[in-house]
């Protein structure tokens, strides 16, 4: 069920056992997961923006800048999707080099080991069709 709130004039309440917030790739997955591990609950996924990148929400939310900072104009969408609507679409694993700490950085190892990473790029693999 879809509930659209730019067209309601008077919003319902609306409960749900899990909610998760953003449809951008993370909340959809999250979503997704939720439904097929709690069959029988009820999951909300609220998204700020719509189905299309053209909406007013995503418009006015396009030109953000801060004192020092450039933000691109296609960094953020807000819309079901979130990113991925303009994303470059590649799919690929961390490399271990890539989750070790940078010496010059005076970063630290990620908490996680690349085998620990590899059964969860195994279900996305089967689960999401990415390499
Ligand atoms: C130009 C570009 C190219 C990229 N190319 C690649 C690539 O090739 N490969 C790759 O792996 N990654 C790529 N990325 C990065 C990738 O797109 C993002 O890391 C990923 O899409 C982030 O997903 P997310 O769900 O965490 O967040 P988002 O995609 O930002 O989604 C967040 C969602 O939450 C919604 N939202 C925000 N606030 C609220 C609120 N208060 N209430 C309700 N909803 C809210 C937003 O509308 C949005 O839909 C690229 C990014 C950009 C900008």
């Amino acid at each position: 069920m879809r509930i659209d709130y730019q067209s309601v004039s008077k919003p319902k309440s609306y409960a749900f056992d899990f909610c998760v917030i953003g449809g951008g790739v993370a909340g959809i997955i999250v979503a997704r997961e939720l439904v097929k591990k709690f069959p029988g609950n009820s999951v909300g996924l609220i998204e700020s923006g719509d189905m299309t990148l053209d909406n007013l929400h995503n418009r006015a939310l396009k030109d953000v800048s801060f004192s020092d900072l450039s933000i691109k104009r296609n960094s953020r969408e807000f819309a079901l999707g979130g990113a991925t609507n303009t994303w470059g679409g590649l799919c690929t694993h961390f490399e271990d080099f890539e989750i070790q700490g940078r010496n010059y950085l005076e970063a630290h190892d990620w908490p996680v080991s690349y085998e620990a990473l590899n059964k969860y790029y195994q279900y996305a693999s089967q689960n999401y069709d990415v390499a």
